[in-house]
């Protein structure tokens, strides 16, 4: 095999990781990161407008944008070696994918490019529009005990509240707590003390059985303190995990059931679990089958909802996003997140199997495709507001989750 062929096949079994098959290179591999401001011809475009028509900018609140890093900006931000060494290529290919998505890919500049290229790409939405910065935790194990040997990334909940109070304007954050942690509830408080608008999970990477007795007085304390969680459901691929069974939606229920508001990240949208439900029986059931189950439970309207990041890559298009854009009664219970940088990740999107298979229309994709070349963030918003499905799209009020962090509202 050649160079060049051994370098795209290692992209694609990488990249495969993240984004299952339905990998696109109709605009290459890499994000061109074009630092002019978008041109007004693109920015005034009707398509671009429109997309706009009916949302209130100020109760959108993007709540999944990821800050990554590799530590070298003293953010305390830390990544496994494995994705940064010649001995896991696949890893190390995967991280230059994320920070290439981020353009954060200068030597000893990384976690300061990472944020400015943020910053530079949230000052682009109209005022009022704000994105949720996560911390993410590490991997704990039964006994509570941190273990950096099992964890893929760490950013710090101090780093993200840092950040978020840098532009108030334009941040907010959530924090990340893992349950088993002997001083969980106190970093709790303290998050929420800082501000934290919720608590991010994301079970499989970091050893979470959201099922857990366990959990118990980290639920109670996430009521007390009015804070939603946003975990991560259906099959994690982008960051390593030991159990993916620990993604499984039904896991949820105990937290639902105590009555702690839970959001679906991705609404479970790929992957098979067991169906718990029909223990000691169970049989394995498609993901999103489950997440269906647990929506139309009356018992859990106002306290479950699905966030609509990663739907429209390439590997989802079909059953789960058609569903999505159908369930109109649903709609006041989705909201959006874009799990940023992901959507800089050329390879995961394809607008030309967009047009396709009748989502967008040929000139929005024109649009979209341009604006991706400047501003992915940007990119990912106007795409789901331009989606449709048999004439339906996703109503205006899916974008506008302040309600669900901002108490005051
Ligand atoms: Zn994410």
């Amino acid at each position: 095999m050649n160079r060049r062929r051994f370098l795209q096949t290692l992209t694609f079994a990488s990249l495969g990781a993240a984004g299952g098959c339905g990998l696109s290179l109709e605009d290459g591999l890499w994000n061109p990161c074009l630092s002019d401001e978008i041109p007004d011809v693109l920015l005034q475009h009707e398509v671009v407008r429109a997309a706009w028509e009916g949302v209130d900018p100020t109760k959108c609140w993007d709540c999944h944008v990821h800050i990554a890093g590799i530590g070298d900006g003293n953010t305390g931000v830390w990544m496994s070696s494995d994705m940064q060494s010649l001995w896991h290529p696949q890893r190390d290919l995967q991280r230059r994918f994320y920070l290439n998505a981020a353009c954060s890919e200068r030597e000893a500049h990384v976690d300061e490019d990472f944020v400015a290229r943020l910053l530079q790409q949230v000052d682009a939405f109209p005022r009022g529009a704000k994105f949720m910065l996560l911390a993410f935790d590490y991997y704990y194990d039964e006994t509570g005990a941190c273990r950096e040997d099992r964890s893929s990334f760490y950013v710090p909940d101090g780093y993200a509240a840092k950040l978020a109070r840098s532009r108030v304007d334009r941040f907010e954050w959530i924090c990340s707590v893992h349950p088993y942690r002997v001083d969980a509830i106190d970093a709790l408080e303290w998050a929420a003390k800082q501000g934290a608008r919720a608590v991010k999970w994301l079970p499989s990477a970091m050893g979470i059985d959201p099922a857990s007795p366990k959990c118990d007085r980290f639920y109670e304390t996430l009521i007390r303190l009015r804070l939603p969680l946003l975990s991560h459901t259906g099959k994690e691929a982008a960051v390593d995990g030991a159990d993916d069974e620990l993604n499984n939606p039904l896991r949820l229920r105990r937290a639902l059931d105590q009555g702690v508001r839970v959001i679906a990240a991705h609404c479970a949208s790929i992957g098979t679990y067991l169906d718990l439900d029909r223990k000691p029986h169970a049989a394995s059931v498609e993901s999103f089958t489950l997440f269906t189950r647990l929506m139309e439970e009356p018992r859990y309207q106002g306290r479950l909802f699905g966030e609509l990041s990663a739907l429209t890559q390439g590997n989802r298009m079909g059953s789960p996003l058609n569903s999505l854009l159908a369930r109109a009664d649903w709609h006041a219970r989705l909201i959006n997140g874009s799990d940023y940088p992901l959507p800089g990740v050329i390879p995961l999107f394809s607008p030309d199997r967009l047009v396709a298979q009748g989502y967008l229309t040929d000139i929005q994709a024109q649009i979209l495709r341009q604006i991706r070349r400047y501003n992915p963030l940007l990119f990912d918003f106007l795409l789901k507001r331009c989606l449709r499905r048999h004439g339906a799209g996703f109503a205006p009020i899916s974008f506008e989750s302040r309600r669900l962090f901002d108490t005051a509202v």
